[in-house]
């Protein structure tokens, strides 16, 4: 219990007073909050004492709740829920409310209380909060508007932690060759690599093509200003250069739902496979070198297939003096064929 001396009006003199407290309701600006607030109480004689310290925490205590309970309305609770394109039925059982609380709140007939207005406030700052919701609640629902509502969420569950561990394991992949001529003297990039594939799957592309228009990305860039712009390491695949452990890579990329891997037959009978991406690139990743290589790259083998394009990288000295599943040094941009 805190202590201090406080004048008791009923004792007529200062008593030591102790900090108590209480459930009141107080009126502020016409509305009624119910609040616990402290109060002191004379040791004695048991009555309250003035305690200005004490009231003005009440004060602000009330006048918090006036702000939160007025930050929302109606409009905005309404924006809430379309963000998430649910109808007010399957919202109200998402959140568990009732779906006529639901309603009186988007017409304003009621406001919400505090704990309510935390849900949306939660909502509206990360949308992805959604789910836990969905986790407590979803016994709610009937097993065809379960469906309806994973569908409809879908965007919003959270991949950042599978996205962390397979990053860490992509990168403890490379790690013994960051900061060496295999990675092109630099940390290797997970970000760039994956947004390289992204931007040169945009428009689906064969694996064995990818495989190259990568590998020509990174020597490119390092050709020209001595820095790569992943730093993915390569090796010497009968196919030519491929990123080390390039099955390894694209699986997770398929595993984060990043691309899609498909597999298809040309008319002489070979197994293709394609490659497509499913998110955008980010631009923003790659600067000026990093964009003047990819466009050049991808526009000097435009019209190259899985073969010739595999043929041409066979001419490679980087490709001649290497062999299978051995690295290739960045050294070996120096004699590429593109400038
Ligand atoms: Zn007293």
């Amino acid at each position: 219990m805190l202590k201090r001396i406080r004048y008791c009006d009923e004792c007529r003199c200062e008593r030591e007073a102790v900090v108590k407290e209480r459930n009141s309701t107080y009126t502020y600006r016409n509305e009624q909050f119910e609040i616990i607030e402290e109060y002191a109480e004379c040791t004695e004689c048991g009555n309250a004492v003035t305690d200005e310290e004490l009231d003005n925490k009440t004060l602000k205590q009330v006048s918090d709740l006036y702000q939160i309970k007025h930050s929302v309305n109606p409009e905005m609770l309404k924006e809430i829920r379309k963000g998430y394109d649910l109808s007010q039925y399957l919202f109200a059982k998402l959140l568990n409310m009732g779906i006529a609380t639901i309603k009186r709140y988007e017409l304003g007939t009621s406001s919400p209380d505090t704990t309510q207005i935390g849900i949306y406030k939660l909502l509206k700052s990360n949308p992805k909060s959604i789910m836990q919701f969905f986790e407590q609640n979803k016994s709610n629902f009937e097993p065809d508007e379960l469906k309806t509502v994973e569908k409809k969420l879908e965007s919003f569950i959270d991949n950042d932690d599978i996205e962390d561990s397979s990053q860490r394991l992509l990168e403890k992949t490379y790690e013994p060759h960051n900061n060496t001529i295999e990675t092109g003297g630099i940390t290797f990039n997970y970000q760039k690599l994956f947004h390289m594939i992204l931007f040169f799957s945009r428009e689906h592309v064969l694996k064995t093509k990818l495989m190259k228009l990568l590998w020509y990305s990174d020597f490119l860039r390092y050709k020209r200003t001595q820095k790569p712009i992943s730093g993915t390491p390569y090796w010497h695949l009968p196919y030519g250069p491929v990123p080390k452990k390039h099955d390894f890579v694209l699986g997770t990329m398929a595993g984060l739902d990043l691309i899609s891997i498909r597999e298809e037959e040309n008319p002489e009978g070979y197994t293709m496979i394609l490659i497509q991406a499913k998110k955008d690139f980010d631009p923003n990743i790659f600067d000026h070198a990093d964009w003047d290589v990819l466009r050049y790259v991808e526009d000097y083998f435009k019209t190259y297939g899985s073969r010739t394009i595999s043929d041409f990288a066979h001419e490679e000295e980087a490709w001649k003096q290497t062999r299978d599943e051995q690295i290739i040094s960045y050294e070996y941009a120096e004699s590429l064929r593109l400038n």
